[in-house]
């Protein structure tokens, strides 16, 4: 019975997938007709073919890139909070490459590539699994230990904090958020030597008073998702755009455009209706699955 049902939900993610890639093919191709300015910030997490779907393959991570070098330049954090606080003005196509957690494959299948073609990045470190094991998505993976992060940052990877222990921080107490982002912080300074300027909200669950803690904990900025960038945004809720293993070649092509905006335009209003009409039945969490 439960196998049914699970085999239900798959074949009802999977046509849901479908709708939302014809739909972002139909944006895609109205978007580039447009002559909108493109400015995002990437979101990856593993880098490897361990099955989460998290995780993007390294040949399709190399694509990606290939399509970044040639069409967009890639810019650091730095540019992009520069460009929030319209302090300077970046290309009309630029992108930012993030990864969350710090799992030991950005080192061995990201990292060479970076370092190969001298492209900035930032991995947000999640102190407490230095080192350490984390579960993605069911997954349990290798870590980044710090000798691989100290050589990273050395070599054009700067490092920022994704706390402790990857708590969703609207659910702890002040108390325990400030120890999460202070003392992350302070530590990987203090490996790195260098000053940690930018935070990744776990998960992207944040709210007013956690914004005001991470701004009076000395971070220059903050990343959530999901969007594209201007200026004039807040610098503690900078969107990102997260690419995952279900975000295939041209889909990623039609992430990084105005596409993005119209769609999740779009989104909120299907999955509205569709929550309306079949509120607690399989669909919605088929849905709310598709969507992740
Ligand atoms: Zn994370």
């Amino acid at each position: 019975m439960l196998s049914n049902r699970r085999t239900s939900e798959k074949i009802i993610a999977d046509c849901l997938i479908l709708i939302r890639n014809l739909l972002y093919g139909a944006l895609y191709l109205i978007a580039k007709a447009t002559s909108r300015q493109e400015v995002s910030v990437l979101l990856y997490h593993s880098i490897g073919s361990n099955g989460s779907f998290y995780t993007v393959n390294p040949e399709q991570f190399k694509m990606q890139m290939d399509y970044l070098r040639k069409n967009y330049r890639i810019v650091s954090l730095e540019e992009i909070m520069n460009f929030v606080e319209a302090k300077n003005k970046l290309p009309m196509k630029s992108v930012a490459l993030t990864f969350d957690d710090g799992y030991y494959d950005n080192y061995i299948n990201a990292y060479p590539y970076l370092r190969k073609y001298g492209l900035p990045a930032t991995i947000f470190i999640t102190v407490g699994y230095v080192g350490k094991q984390m579960c993605l998505d069911g997954v349990l993976l290798r870590m980044l230990n710090w000798n691989e992060i100290k050589l990273m940052s050395s070599n054009k990877v700067d490092i920022g904090s994704h706390t402790i222990t990857h708590p969703e921080l609207h659910k702890i107490s002040s108390e325990d958020v400030i120890k999460e982002i202070v003392g992350s912080k302070r530590e990987i300074e203090e490996v790195i030597g260098k000053n940690v300027d930018y935070f990744a909200y776990p998960s992207s669950r944040f709210n007013k008073k956690i914004i005001n803690l991470v701004k009076s904990s000395g971070f220059r900025g903050a990343f959530g998702e999901s969007g594209l960038i201007k200026p004039g945004d807040n610098p503690f809720c900078v969107k990102r755009i997260s690419v995952d293993k279900s975000i295939n070649f041209w889909l990623f092509k039609a992430r990084l455009t105005v596409a993005t905006e119209w769609y999740k335009a779009v989104e909120k209003y299907l999955g509205i209706i569709l929550k309306k009409l079949l509120v607690g039945s399989l669909i919605v969490r088929a849905y709310n699955n598709a969507g992740k």
